[in-house]
């Protein structure tokens, strides 16, 4: 039997506010544990929870950048559970009235465009964090830092309209740079300020209704949610194939053994006894504000990408990858300033230097080698002072030392042979070195061409211009 995948994401993406959504802690990562708690974020009783307003203009402008509508009146509702990272026993969220719901996002997915719909984006606080120590000598147990607690999010819940797990990593990288490009948001996936459940289940292909699905948790990088629905997918099509039922639970992804294992049976919505919160006014939306924000809004990766199509005439695909964050366009639009080659420079950036920071694990951001750097290289090509190939050992050489590219070239005297009777005299010597190929070549076997070339080449230590190389070797022979 054939299966189709019915995936739904939910992102707890953190708000960057520099301080907590009900009080006026930090939201700094990395402090000393609970260095950054008052009574109203450990849920000391008689303390009262005072709305952050920039977590609601945050909210807003994630809403507006996905196109979703904003309520003009929502409610904040207690989610009830215990845990000893949950001080209160309950978490603030939105639950009947959210602030915003029913909007979009529009992904690439190879060739292929597709509109995945956003059912709903709801506010509501982070809990604390436990720490558990398994190997102290007083036996194991766990320290709990309540830093966290009260760190604003927002929850962006999806439509269970994603078929595939490669459709799920474009969603979270298009809404991952969505809220990036907003600047509410840093995206940093290790430190969980952007991180990812998912729903999913299978149904035979042609079926409407859905089937029993499972919730997945622990997935802290793009290709690990990959990974995660990839396994998932495997462990319900063999369940199904042998008959058995799936059980509607939630799952932990362990990505050093590469499965997915049983954590707890999924709760329903009614098991958190939801009800307004008594202690929060429900919030009332100016609607001038809504378009004050929505005017204010920057040009976003989508927008973008298609002024790059149309500007620069690059393909979609360059302009795919150079607008997945604000930083990668803008060092891209840096090095067009100036170098105006539009073409060449993406083909740089996604070859050469997007391998480099591949390999280091480095972003854009970090980067060593300036847009302005890169594009002073490429004017080097341009005015013949290097070779096309000598120019990927000086992008390297830049890269790892952090120089400009006309001081490597000094310094390795890597400056391109222009010298018409240099060349020449290398020629000759190549030539008299193999008069069994000469013989060949005049003889009609054209392709021994490129072994000429080639070998002048390697005599020159690939400095030799190579327009001069074909016309003297022509000349020659
Ligand atoms: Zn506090």
């Amino acid at each position: 039997m054939e299966y189709e995948p019915v995936i739904g994401l939910e992102v707890h993406a953190q708000m960057l506010t520099k301080s907590k959504i009900f009080c006026s802690c930090s939201t700094a990562f990395g402090a000393d544990p609970n260095t950054h708690t008052c009574p109203v974020c450990t849920g000391l009783p008689g303390s009262l929870p005072v709305l952050n307003r920039t977590v609601v203009e945050y909210t807003i402008r994630a809403a507006l950048a996905t196109h979703c509508e904003i309520a003009p009146y929502s409610l904040f509702a207690r989610k009830n559970y215990f845990y000893p990272d949950l001080p209160k026993g309950y978490q603030i969220s939105q639950y009947e009235l959210p602030l915003s719901s029913s909007g979009f996002v529009d992904v690439q997915v190879d060739k292929d465009k597709k509109r995945i719909a956003i059912i709903r984006i709801h506010m509501e606080e982070d809990a604390g964090k436990l720490m558990h120590d398994l190997s102290s000598e007083r036996g194991a147990h766990s320290y709990v830092d309540f830093n966290r607690t009260g760190v604003p999010l927002i929850e962006i819940v999806s439509a269970p309209e994603i078929r595939s797990p490669e459709e799920a990593a474009a969603y979270l990288r298009k809404l991952r740079a969505i809220l990036m490009f907003l600047d509410i948001c840093d995206g940093n996936m290790e430190e969980g300020s952007f991180r990812c459940d998912a729903n999913i289940s299978l149904r035979p292909k042609g079926q409407k209704t859905l089937g029993v699905k499972t919730e997945l948790k622990n997935m802290n990088s793009f290709r690990n949610v990959q990974r995660a629905l990839d396994y998932e997918i495997r462990r319900q099509t063999a369940l199904l194939d042998q008959g058995e039922g799936i059980i509607q639970e939630t799952r932990l992804w362990d990505a050093a053994r590469g499965v997915t294992s049983s954590m707890r049976s999924k709760e329903e919505a009614h098991d958190y006894r939801y009800f307004p919160d008594p202690d929060l006014v429900p919030i009332v939306v100016d609607l001038e504000w809504v378009k004050a924000l929505k005017a204010s809004l920057p040009e976003l990766p989508n927008t973008k990408k298609e002024r790059f199509i149309r500007e620069y005439e690059i393909p979609e695909y360059d302009a795919e990858v150079l607008t997945s964050s604000k930083s990668l366009a803008n060092y891209y639009e840096a090095c067009l300033q100036i170098y105006a080659k539009p073409k060449i420079v993406s083909n740089w950036i996604m070859s050469e230097l997007l391998r480099e920071l591949k390999r280091d694990e480095r972003e854009i951001e970090e980067c060593p080698v300036p847009a302005k750097n890169l594009a002073e290289m490429l004017k080097l090509i341009d005015d013949g002072l290097i070779s096309g190939r000598i120019a990927k050992s000086v992008f390297e050489e830049m890269y790892q030392s952090g120089k400009k590219a006309d001081e490597i070239v000094k310094e390795k005297g890597w400056i391109q042979v222009t010298d018409t009777s240099a060349i020449e005299r290398t020629v000759e010597e190549v030539l008299g070195k193999h008069p069994k190929e000469v013989e060949e070549y005049k003889k009609g076997k054209d392709k021994l061409f490129g072994f000429f070339v080639g070998q002048v080449m390697k005599a020159t230590q690939g400095k030799a211009n190579p327009q001069l190389v074909n016309d003297l070797l022509k000349k020659k022979l």
